[in-house]
């Protein structure tokens, strides 16, 4: 497979340089999957690390969370008994209920554990990802057993403030649905061959290969839709209720190496989906978001928002080598 791009260039007669004759460059590259194109910019610091006390955010909201060990169990929905007679579904520390305002016909919400109120990046651990992964698995399984035509399944996160989330206790949420969101719609009319073909081509290209941990595949993206952008498929489960055990181990090894890395970087807040798309392999995407400092630039702008297109300033192949340390080798 060819991986499409083009290098542009721009120039300016910079004012910082008494007028003189600047050229910039920027390439442009188109995902192999999705067709969705991307600008990788040279670095220009577009991604500042956090200046914001996330200790104090966490004091300041943690009096009327509803995710929290007092209130979890009064304020927090129940699901169906059809779906789990129990009406919430733990697993290790991690608590799932029904999501109290739905964007589907099924949509959950699930805390890493309802005592981390605050949970940095830094302090993700695998088991704490595959718990929570775990019980988002259990939930779609018992929700498509009580409505099999709901076969569009997902988990995804919003991981503090800039990212989308509108309560501070770190979850994970997941859909299921009749109707495709508009990514699963895309990818599910990409032909199935071309996964294997990504996944070839990067594997022999190497400079945006991370690793591979049981059958799960990892790599930075070719052409992100954010920052600092890391892919997962998993070849063989096409819906985050394909995943075995063994499975649900692997990824959440692997998203914990990947949050990790995000703190590293400075990064505190990120979005992560995992698209469930019929004979497709899941396809896992994680980028990082701004992060929390008093008059902020968001990470998405109309480029992002209206264009949908990337832009971004973290270079995939630097990302890939700083991931690639922290990766088995394959
Ligand atoms: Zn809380």
């Amino acid at each position: 497979m060819k991986l499409r791009s083009r290098v542009v260039e721009a120039e300016i007669l910079d004012p910082g340089a008494g007028f003189r004759p600047a050229r910039t460059v920027v390439e442009i590259r188109w995902d192999p999957l999705t067709g969705h194109s991307s600008r990788i910019l040279p670095a220009r610091g577009l991604m500042p690390p956090g200046e914001a006390d996330l200790e104090a955010l966490a004091e300041e909201s943690r009096a009327t969370c509803p995710f929290c060990p007092d209130r979890i169990e009064s304020r927090t929905p129940k699901l169906t008994p059809a779906v789990a007679p129990e009406g919430r579904i733990r697993v290790g520390r991690a608590v799932l209920f029904p999501n109290l305002l739905p964007y589907g016909a099924h949509s959950s919400v699930s805390v890493y554990a309802p005592d981390l109120h605050l949970l940095r990046l830094g302090d993700m651990t695998p088991d704490l990802v595959a718990d929570n992964l775990a019980a988002q698995v259990a939930w779609v399984r018992a929700v498509q057993a009580t409505d099999p035509d709901a076969r569009w399944a997902s988990v995804s996160a919003n991981h503090f403030v800039p990212s989308g989330s509108s309560l501070f206790h770190p979850h994970l949420q997941g859909l299921v649905d009749r109707e495709p969101t508009t990514v699963q719609r895309v990818l599910s009319e990409v032909p199935a061959g071309r996964f294997a073909e990504y996944l070839d081509t990067e594997r022999d290209l190497g400079a945006r290969y991370v690793g591979r941990i049981g059958r799960v595949e990892w790599l930075a993206g070719f052409a992100p839709v954010g920052p600092a952008e890391i892919r997962a498929f998993v070849p063989g489960a096409a819906s985050p209720a394909e995943l075995d055990e063994r499975d649900v181990r692997d990824l959440g090894r692997g998203i914990a190496t990947v949050l990790n890395l995000y703190a590293d970087l400075g990064y505190e807040s990120f979005n992560l989906a995992a698209c469930g798309v019929p004979d497709r392999p899941l396809d896992v995407r994680i980028v990082a978001r701004s992060s929390l400092r008093p008059f902020y630039r968001s990470d998405v702008t109309s480029l992002e928002r209206l264009h949908f297109e990337g832009a971004v300033d973290v270079s995939p192949e630097d990302l890939a080598l700083r991931a690639g340390e922290r990766f088995p080798t394959p």
